[in-house]
């Protein structure tokens, strides 16, 4: 295990819980924690995540819970992804770092969402496009469904910039949290689409892996078994980072906590 580092959700993550006055709990909060990848200790995955070679940023709006939750794959993105940004999303006002952001000249910013929720005047676009001298600023709006399309609606600071609508010919691979809508993508899933688009499949691919591997070690955390060290994902994670997985032993997985959940305090 590793210190937590200081990426942009985790910052988020950070200023939330100083700010909240109620503890947040999470399903299973009584678990034993990495305190940087938010995994059990058995399944840690802090040294897997992949620094993706990619000229695409990303920008989360994050709904207020998200960054709390240990199931919200945004943190991933910006595990992996050196340009992430975060904000909590507010109907009411509108952080003035973001408004910057998205008037930088350097970044191309565009909204990925369904395409049939952009207004007439909104161009929807269906690739990355590439602009000399701007770099694909790619804002996702990380929340369930209901609240994302809330999000969409309710944030003029969006209505002005194009659409980038995807059309996922996989369906979700994630089985942590089910959507009433089958082809809704996870938001890291959209983050390694957006990647694909732009043309970077390396970094698409090791992005899907780490999401894959990521899946894999949540279950594992829940459940209390131990990690698929013959996952597909692990062993090309591996061949990256040049490891040999038959040399590795896993870690035990820790015994249950105390029945009064003391353990957890
Ligand atoms: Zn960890």
């Amino acid at each position: 295990m590793s210190i937590p580092s200081e990426h942009a959700v985790n910052q988020l993550r950070r200023q939330l819980k100083a700010a909240s006055t109620r503890p947040f709990k999470a399903r299973g909060s009584f678990m034993q924690r990495c305190p940087a990848c938010l995994l059990a200790p058995h399944a840690c995955l802090c040294g897997w995540q992949p620094a993706l070679q990619t000229r695409v940023g990303f920008c989360l709006i994050m709904h207020s819970l998200e960054p709390l939750k240990p199931t919200n794959t945004g943190r991933l993105i910006a595990e992996t992804v050196a340009d992430t940004f975060a904000f909590v999303w507010s109907r009411t006002e509108t952080d003035p770092a973001l408004l910057n952001l998205l008037a930088d000249p350097a970044w191309q910013p565009m909204v990925v969402f369904p395409a049939e929720y952009a207004s007439t005047e909104q161009q929807v676009l269906t690739a990355v496009p590439i602009t000399p001298g701007r770099r694909p600023l790619l804002i996702v709006l990380d929340a369930t469904w209901t609240q994302a399309r809330k999000m969409f609606r309710k944030s003029p600071w969006l209505a002005g910039l194009p659409v980038l609508s995807l059309h996922p010919e996989q369906l979700s691979r994630y089985r942590l949290r089910r959507s009433a809508r089958e082809e809704h993508l996870c938001t890291v899933e959209v983050a390694a689409a957006c990647i694909g688009l732009a043309g970077e499949q390396q970094a698409a691919g090791l992005l899907g892996d780490y999401f894959d591997i990521f899946t894999d070690a949540y279950l594992a955390s829940k459940l209390r078994i131990p990690v698929d060290l013959s996952l597909p994902a692990r062993q090309r994670l591996a061949s990256h980072f040049g490891r040999d997985l038959s040399d590795v032993r896993p870690v035990p997985v820790a015994p249950p906590p105390a029945p009064d959940g003391a353990a957890d305090k």
